[in-house]
């Protein structure tokens, strides 16, 4: 039977819940125990998918095709674990489920209402993880306690506990402790009130975890205990780190792992953190660096982008070097294309809709005739075809019919199967597809194989019918989906690195298992790099 351990959040949001789950699972998967991650969202999206990127962050994508939390991307990367569909419960898709049940009349008649419906609906979802023979199971409580709509989540993880019994789960509750500069002090009010709330909703935390800028000396440590009924070894300090993969070895040396497996009474044969040691030693210790520009729409938040952050992050790591990103809003690129200068390699990544556009076009023709390194991902390839048809096959005003329903050459065109759907929800071309690589093309020479796996999220495709005439002015597809023809991949052989793909490899990076593309994007900067500060 599987263990459980909920995770929920005090005071104020962004204090990096997913990064703390994160953490514990892999301190637990590295004791050898079987553990997978859930996140429960109260909004009431079925999922992300239909949420701009800027209210949210990126909509992440699982191999099953689930549009995702993002937190869903940082349980991948430090559990290396695949994660599915049912890993991320919303309140929407659970009330989808309960209405639908009710219009079957599955409810013979009854009242349905949050309590014990919905909550039973939650409960439902999490037993589906014990058929899976998991070890453990960490299930992160989205928002803040005190919300008005993750309560029926509370009160189900606190019926669920009722019914597991003692020893079957866990409560972690992670907090801040704020530092008051004017007074020199640490405070721990906020985190009393936090738990308070949460004890009147049934729920006493079996441990706390307390986000600090300062060491938390241990006469706070102690009154946490006291006021908040945790005995004080379970109080940890969760200090401010510099990289968010030192976090487990953080945990680790604060013995999370021991006191979480005690209290499960689960043996504790000791974290195997070597590869995680290796990641934050490169880290702390790499001199070399590079400038990547990622020439997107939504710069100003960072976690629009975070996994292709991440990944290039990992590439770094693969090189041992560090990355530095330079966000660069694609409309000012348009007016302004000296932002590209200084500049070690060029990143477009997907988007949607018609901001910026002209923009990521402009950073691709420079990429290209200046020999830079360049990488497009989804919307950055469609991109990159629209630049190569203008520039080099001379089809003046190509363009994707995203944009342009009417454009005299539509190099980027909306997939058959996409022409007839109008429900926007879950409807794009989603999830893992094989893709089947060139023999001696770039791409086969850095996955080391000819047949690969990428997951996708979008409605257009490379137009066919133009295939001819950009094979025949020097561009490459050396990535197929075979079933259906469509392009996956394209280069330029000439070119020192220019590659952009139609799927989205950033979500399949980890800090122990970088992606090949990113790591080979970087190793070309790092090269090309060094060779310009020797002219200097
Ligand atoms: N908007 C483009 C499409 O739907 C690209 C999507 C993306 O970059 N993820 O095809």
């Amino acid at each position: 039977m599987s263990k459980f351990i909920f995770i929920t959040g005090g005071v104020l949001s962004s204090l990096g819940k997913g990064i703390a789950s994160s953490s514990i699972g892999t301190l637990l998967s590295a004791n050898g125990y079987r553990v997978t991650n859930i996140k429960c969202d109260p909004y009431i999206n079925v999922d992300p998918g239909t949420m701009n990127p800027f209210q949210h962050g990126e909509v992440y994508v699982t191999d099953d095709g689930g549009e995702m939390d993002l937190d869903l991307g940082h349980y991948e990367r430090f559990l290396n674990h695949r994660m599915e569909k049912k890993n991320n419960i919303t309140s929407g898709s659970v009330y989808n489920t309960v209405i639908q049940k009710e219009r079957a009349g599955k409810y013979l008649g009854q009242t349905v209402q949050v309590i014990p419906h919905i909550t039973g609906e939650i409960k439902n979802r999490f037993r589906k993880f014990e058929q899976d023979n998991y070890d453990i199971v960490l299930v992160e409580i989205g928002g803040t306690v005190g919300d008005i709509e993750s309560l029926p989540f509370l009160e189900a993880i606190r019926e669920f506990a009722i019914e597991k019994g003692r020893g079957e789960t866990i409560f972690i509750h992670l907090t801040l402790v704020p530092y008051i500069k004017s007074a020199s002090e640490l405070k721990t009010k906020p985190t009393q009130h936090s738990v308070a709330s949460l004890r009147q909703i049934g729920i006493s935390p079996d441990m706390i975890f307390c986000r600090t800028e300062k060491e938390l000396p241990e006469d706070l440590r102690r009154k946490i205990s006291l006021f908040c009924n945790t005995d004080y070894n379970s109080v940890i300090e969760a200090l401010d780190v510099g990289n968010i993969y030192e976090v487990p070895l953080l945990y680790h040396k604060k013995n999370v792992d021991r006191i979480i497996l005690e209290k499960l009474h689960l043996p504790c044969p000791g974290a195997q953190m070597k590869r995680w040691q290796q990641v934050a030693t490169i880290m702390r210790t790499a001199r070399k660096k590079v400038r990547v520009g990622i020439i997107g729409k939504y710069v100003n938040l960072r976690d629009a982008y975070k996994s292709i952050d991440e990944a290039l992050t990992h590439g770094g790591i693969k090189n041992r070097c560090l990355v530095e990103k330079v966000f660069i809003e694609a409309a000012h690129v348009e007016k302004n294309p000296e932002a590209l200068k200084n500049l070690d390699g060029i990143l477009v990544p997907g988007g949607f809709g018609m901001r910026g556009i002209e923009g990521k076009i402009k950073a691709i023709k420079f990429a290209r005739e200046n020999n830079i390194p360049f990488f497009g991902i989804c919307l950055g390839l469609q991109c990159a075809v629209i630049e190569f048809a203008r520039s080099v096959c001379k089809l003046k005003g190509a363009n994707t019919t995203e944009i342009e329903a009417k454009a005299p050459y539509p190099v980027i065109d909306i997939m058959e199967e996409q022409k007839e759907i109008t429900d926007l929800g879950g409807s794009m071309r989603l999830g893992a597809y094989p893709c089947r690589l060139e023999r001696g093309s770039r791409a086969a020479g850095i996955y080391k194989t000819r047949l690969i796996e990428e997951r996708h999220r979008h409605r257009y495709e490379f137009n066919n019918a133009y295939r001819e005439i950009f094979l025949k002015k020097g561009m490459r597809f050396t990535g197929i989906f075979e079933k259906s023809d469509l392009a996956e991949i394209i280069e330029l052989p000439g070119h020192k690195w220019f590659l952009a793909v139609q799927f989205h490899p950033e979500f399949k990076s980890s800090p122990v298992a970088p992606h090949p593309l990113f790591a080979s994007f970087i190793g070309s900067m790092l090269e090309t790099g060094i060779k310009k500060r020797q002219k200097k």
